[in-house]
């Protein structure tokens, strides 16, 4: 099939050159139009592991090509994904919609014959509502049908996600684009990845539902946790013994510093947005929020107190910036409000991270950064992980401590364990376990 792909960012790369992998014909648009050169000259433009690769191979069999023309490339296509953002509007946390709105403008003008929009990005319930229209009063001739498709991979593992995933859901209103989007995704749909066909709204909820129940989830373990350290009992293993009911799964029960990253803050924020809007409260969201935007300050308290409760004139060295491991994603990660605590309180923070360098520099200012963890180590008078960074998990721990000031270790992944740490002379403080175990 021909595809138009628009929004070259994180899900619109990966899911263009997957598709193209399956044997579409698929061009990737982007009206950044020096991501669209890099790409052309074979610069991958985000850090995700088996991307370069499968571009290249796409790109060498003629399936995938790059273009900043997205009237030529809507009047080629079949099928045209919205993969644009979608982040929180300043002030009120709704979905800024102002790209996918453009996007539908642009295309109004520019298809030919019956054509499938389908929103990738995440949206509001009723945004496939107000594309449609929006299409429909720029080119009443236009014959369009609009599907809501919702994105689930994730960041760090997105290629294996997309071409295993555990649903595809597809949200339509208009009958004649269930065939397209079975030929789209049919090489799935052998593999027995289940289809899952609804209206277009209840599509749109379900990506929501999705992102705020994991959210929940995790704030849940965060706060057992929390009560673990003051009890005495251990969160990792209250965590198995949940997660071993099938009615839980042991899924994102791991507590740490609070979630971040692209979507879990943008879209619960959103999610609590449509509920008051429709005047039906996400309590559970909300709170959800509240809780995890105060943890994230907190962990910096748990930093200053394992320093003794003064980090005034000390050096702190953070091992991992991203949200998670495998990606340069910095979007609302953990470790710009952990650094920021740790700068009010007068510390000098140097840090390091595998990948996401780069892009903290422009998120995360009045920092140092060094080339590896030993580097970060040197001198300094605490070490935080961040991220469980590969590299981070298996630490020469005598090289660290010899190269550190003062050897505490605060772990907000639960990477090592506290009887090994005190073994090798650290002062190590995690996440959920009673206090000196
Ligand atoms: P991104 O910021 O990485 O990419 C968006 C791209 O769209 C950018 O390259 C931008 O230049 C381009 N763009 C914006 N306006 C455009 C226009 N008018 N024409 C052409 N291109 C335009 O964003 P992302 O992380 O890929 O997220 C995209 C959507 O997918 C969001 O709605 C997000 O919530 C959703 N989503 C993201 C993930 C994830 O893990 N990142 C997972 C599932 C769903």
């Amino acid at each position: 099939m021909k595809i138009a792909m628009v929004g070259a960012g994180y899900v619109g790369l990966v899911t263009g050159v997957c598709l193209a992998d399956f044997g579409h014909d698929v061009v990737c648009v982007d009206n950044d139009r020096t991501k669209i050169e890099a790409l052309r000259r074979g610069e991958i433009p985000i850090y995700e592991p088996g991307l370069a690769e499968l571009v290249k191979a796409n790109v060498a069999a003629g399936r995938l090509v790059f273009s900043d023309d997205l009237a030529a490339a809507a009047r080629a296509a079949e099928v045209i994904f919205v993969a644009v953002g979608t982040p929180s509007r300043r002030g009120d946390g709704h979905a800024d919609l102002r790209y996918v709105h453009a996007v539908a403008r642009d295309i109004a003008a520019s298809v030919e014959g019956f054509t499938v929009v389908v929103t990738k990005s995440t949206v509001p319930v009723g945004t496939g509502d107000e594309v449609a229209a929006i299409i429909a009063a720029a080119n009443p001739e236009a014959d369009v049908a609009v599907v809501s498709n919702p994105e689930f991979l994730r960041e760090g593992a997105a290629i294996e996600d997309f071409k295993r995933p555990d649903r595809i859901v597809v949200g339509l209103e208009d009958e004649r684009a269930r065939a397209v989007m079975n030929e789209v995704y049919r090489p799935l749909y052998l593999n027995q990845a289940p289809l899952m066909f609804t209206g277009r709204r209840t599509a749109e909820l379900i990506k929501y539902a999705a992102n705020a129940f994991l959210a929940m989830k995790v704030t849940f373990i965060n706060e057992i946790a929390d009560l673990c350290e003051r009890t005495g009992a251990d969160a990792q293993q209250v965590a198995r013994g949940i997660g071993l009911d099938k009615r839980i799964g042991p899924k994102f029960l791991h507590a740490g510093p609070g979630f971040g990253g692209s979507c879990f803050p943008k879209d619960t924020l959103a999610l609590v947005k449509i509920g008051q809007d429709n005047e039906s409260p996400m309590r559970l969201v909300e709170t959800t929020i509240a809780i995890n935007d105060q943890r994230k300050r907190a962990m910096s308290r748990r930093v200053v107190a394992a320093c003794g409760g003064e980090v005034r004139g000390k050096t702190i060295g953070v091992l991992g910036l991203t949200f998670k491991p495998n990606t340069d994603d910095m979007r609302d990660a953990p470790s710009i409000d952990i650094i920021r605590g740790l700068l009010d309180r007068g510390a000098q923070v140097v840090a390091y991270d595998p990948q996401g360098m780069d892009a903290a520099r422009s998120v995360i200012e009045g920092i140092a950064y060094a080339e590896s963890a030993y580097a970060v180590a040197e001198g300094a008078d605490a070490l935080v992980l961040i991220t469980e960074w590969n590299e981070f998990r298996s630490l020469d721990l005598d090289r660290l401590k010899a190269a550190m000031q003062v050897p505490v270790f605060v772990d907000l992944r639960n990477v090592y364990r506290p009887e090994e740490m005190a073994r090798n002379g650290f002062h190590y403080v995690g996440i959920g376990r009673p206090a000196g175990s």
